[in-house]
């Protein structure tokens, strides 16, 4: 088969594996690294009691790995939503494996969000044949409720715990796809408002973590970007949607912590990456019918997973075998959906 055959009988969905080293606290407390790259595309982790496992995966990067080279190779995928395709990445993992530090980075070394919008702005300034408009909108799903990061009155009024305070943010099909209709849609025209669009929803998250301890481990985060080219002569239009998603923690919550709130979150972020696992290995595998309804994340983001779109999924795992047992179903997860 053809390279491009095989990619669209696929789906179009690649996975990449990527593992942090030891955090100076690990290394600390007596850690120990379990992780190791036979090859290119491998990795392989081996329990305390000797027990290996292996796995495969389009690409894997290992502690060395910088942002730089992360993004470099998925450069071309991030590209192609200018051309019109629906692209969208997903950050995959139990809390503490690299999600954040891969999608947002640090302000220093920034990850793939910033980067990736930083590709478009310098690929559509130095286009002549066509205008662009792009917009940016930033929500957040927690225990399957939608709340628009950019819009700082909604934010504040928190989760509506009482019910009705905040408005319940909806999904309907729209011209362009799936849509959140009253979601904020902020023009962008630079990394500067970027910047400035990714700073105000942080804050909108942060508010919450702290009145919430750390509700965004519990929650997706959602940065979506469209982009409309209107060509300068013919005046033909093309559409494209980048979606990037730092998911919620993949842990499992042991059944005897979690009481009240902690089990239905739980319970929300379980249904969501299950409905996330079953949709992808649904598109990979051929299958006619994919469940996108079985949750909210995975509803908002049909239009953007399966069909001729691109899907791009990271699997992040800590490096420590205190996690060996919840970075192989990290990793069987990634597999699964390959
Ligand atoms: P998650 O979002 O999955 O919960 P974070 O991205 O917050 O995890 O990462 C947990 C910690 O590990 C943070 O202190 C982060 O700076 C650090 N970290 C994650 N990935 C890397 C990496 N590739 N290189 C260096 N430090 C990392
Ligand atoms: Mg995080």
């Amino acid at each position: 088969l053809l390279y491009n055959q095989l990619q669209e009988l696929r789906g179009n969905i690649r996975v990449y594996c990527r593992a942090r080293g030891l955090l100076p606290k690990e290394v600390q407390a007596g850690f120990r690294e379990c992780t190791s790259f036979p090859g290119e595309g491998e990795v392989s982790i081996t329990s305390d009691d000797g027990k290996v496992k292996a796995f495969e995966f389009d690409s894997v990067f290992g502690p060395g790995a910088t942002q730089d080279e992360v993004f470099e190779d998925m450069e071309p995928l991030i590209l192609s939503a200018i051309d019109g395709y629906n692209v969208c990445v997903f950050a995959y993992g139990q809390t503490g494996a690299g999600k954040t530090f891969t999608m947002m980075g640090p302000k220093n070394n920034r990850g793939v969000n910033f980067r990736a919008l930083d590709k478009l702005f310098r690929s559509t300034d130095s286009d002549s044949d066509a205008d662009y408009e792009i917009l940016v909108s930033y929500l957040e799903i927690y225990n399957e409720e939608i709340r628009d990061l950019l819009n700082p009155q909604q934010s504040e009024k928190g989760w509506g715990k009482s019910g009705s305070s905040s408005k319940k943010l909806d999904i309907r099909r729209g011209p362009h796809g799936m849509e959140v209709p009253d979601i904020t849609l902020e023009p962008v025209a630079s990394t500067q408002d970027v910047m400035a669009i990714m700073a105000k929803g942080d804050k909108a998250r942060s508010v919450t973590a702290t009145a919430m301890n750390d509700v965004s481990s519990r929650s997706h985060s959602i940065m979506q970007v469209r982009i409309t080219s209107t060509n300068r002569i013919s005046g033909a239009k093309a559409f494209g949607k980048l979606t990037l998603v730092d998911l919620a923690g993949s842990e499992r919550v042991g059944k005897s912590k979690a009481t009240g709130q902690a089990l239905a979150e739980a319970a929300a972020i379980n249904k969501s990456l299950s409905a996330l696992g079953n949709c992808i290995s649904a598109i990979s595998s051929g299958k006619p019918h994919v469940p996108y309804r079985d949750s909210k994340l995975t509803y908002l983001l049909q239009d953007s997973i399966g069909g001729d779109s691109k899907t791009l999924l990271f699997a992040n795992i800590n490096p420590a075998s205190e996690h060996f047992t919840e970075t192989v179903c990290t990793l069987q997860f990634a597999t699964r959906v390959r």
